[in-house]
């Protein structure tokens, strides 16, 4: 089979929701993919941010191996240690927490909207979300969307959602009133273009929140689990939320999704009121403990703040040489740099040449490289970004 065989295949019987680049990808290892064709492909954008600790990392591999000969899958009508083990380690990590487990990062968001309007009084049901935020793809997770582009086509949404434009701290208090049961915003937006929270907007939220008996709700789906340099999003801020989600990295590659509530908050979740049939399964909760383990044994933490200020750093000095690039955005290995012209071309261009990195937004390329992401990667990244805006220039 070669890749036109596969694209086909696909063609005939995959629906096309995606916009596809032209490569099958066979294999991942660390922070390199290699194609059907043969090619390897530096990967600073692993997985859509979910591979954080590299393609099939040794320990997260070697704990499915295991986990796998042992038990799979038992559902939530009983007891299973990895489940277990699993919250005590998140909830140790962020603020005491408590956790469900579901699969996704649109799950885990739901899971936090549901939890928000049971727990709070009946006539509290509006959440505030952000403009250019994103918080997935269910119906009540595009509602929370602040994008009006994945709205389109699916009216009526789910009702009670109010945007606000992000970092704007005036905005909020306009928009607060005793309806509200919930502000959630991400830490840093990752598909709106890499824009930072400021600790003023953090702070706001969590003294409105307190004010009105409003639940903080982060969306840690893409900052959570160390890629800004710390376990979470929230910890470069001096608030704390009372709701988390977690996705993406937290499995190493296999699916899970966490929400994490203060204890007051997550008593409000009683038998029949949420599930998830393969929420917490032995398998993901496995892998996320390895994945956890990995991140404190090979010191990832400390090595996504200093790479991360490396890579910026070298982004900079492309920066100095090109004017097409505007300015840098982001914190650790989540990287924006905004174009003043759209990046689509560059994206297609540098994986030409070996390299993946992501445009959002139309004109922000984005690399979120792994935690486990060396100097040398992040040199042979850069050069190549240099090469491609070398042409760009030269056109
Ligand atoms: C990716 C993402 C989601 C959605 O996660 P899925 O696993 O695709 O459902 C939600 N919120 C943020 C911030 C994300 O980056």
């Amino acid at each position: 089979m070669n890749t036109q065989d596969v694209i086909s295949m696909f063609n005939d019987y995959v629906i096309a929701n995606y916009g596809r680049l032209p490569k099958v990808i066979t294999k991942g290892q660390n922070n390199t993919l290699g194609d059907l064709d043969g090619n390897t492909i530096l990967d600073m954008f692993p997985g859509w941010a979910v591979s954080g600790i590299g393609h099939c990392h040794p320990k997260v591999v070697e704990a499915i191996r295991k986990q796998a000969g042992e038990l799979l899958h038992i559902d939530n009508t009983f007891y299973t240690i990895e489940q277990g083990q699993l919250a005590k380690m998140l909830s140790e990590r962020a603020f005491g927490g408590q956790c469900f487990f579901c699969n996704s990062g649109a799950e885990a968001n739901e899971a936090a909207l549901k939890l928000a309007r049971r727990h709070t009084p009946r006539e509290k049901y509006k959440f505030i979300t952000t403009e250019k935020s994103f918080h997935g793809r269910t119906l009540a997770t595009v509602a929370a969307t602040g994008q009006p582009q994945y709205h389109e086509g699916f009216l009526p949404l789910p009702a009670g959602f109010v945007y606000v434009p992000f970092n704007d701290i005036d905005a909020l208090h306009e928009a607060f009133d005793e309806e509200v049961c919930a502000v959630m915003i991400e830490p840093i937006q990752g598909e709106g273009g890499i824009h930072e929270a400021t600790p003023e907007y953090m702070q706001t939220i969590r003294d409105l929140c307190d004010e009105h008996d409003a639940l903080m709700i982060l969306d840690e789906v893409q900052t959570g689990m160390g890629r800004t340099g710390r376990w979470f999003g929230y910890q470069h801020y001096e608030v704390t939320p009372d709701i988390i989600t977690l996705a993406k990295a937290l499995g190493g590659g296999v699916a899970i999704g966490a929400m994490m509530a203060r204890p007051e908050v997550a008593k409000s979740f009683v038998p029949g009121t949420h599930a998830s049939t393969f929420g917490g399964n032995s398998l993901a909760c496995a892998a996320a403990i390895a994945v956890i383990e990995a991140i404190e044994e090979d010191k990832l933490l400390d090595n996504a703040s200093a790479v991360g200020e490396y890579t910026r750093n070298k982004l900079e000095q492309l920066r100095e040489k090109f004017p097409i690039i505007d300015h840098i955005r982001g914190k650790g290995l989540m990287l924006g740099l905004q174009l003043n012209m759209p990046g689509a071309a560059i994206v297609s261009q540098c994986l030409e040449k070996g390299l993946r990195i992501n445009c959002t937004q139309e004109t922000v390329l984005r690399l979120m490289p792994s935690m486990t992401v060396t100097r040398d990667e992040i040199d042979a990244a850069v050069a190549i970004l240099d090469e491609v805006f070398g042409e760009g220039d030269s056109e």
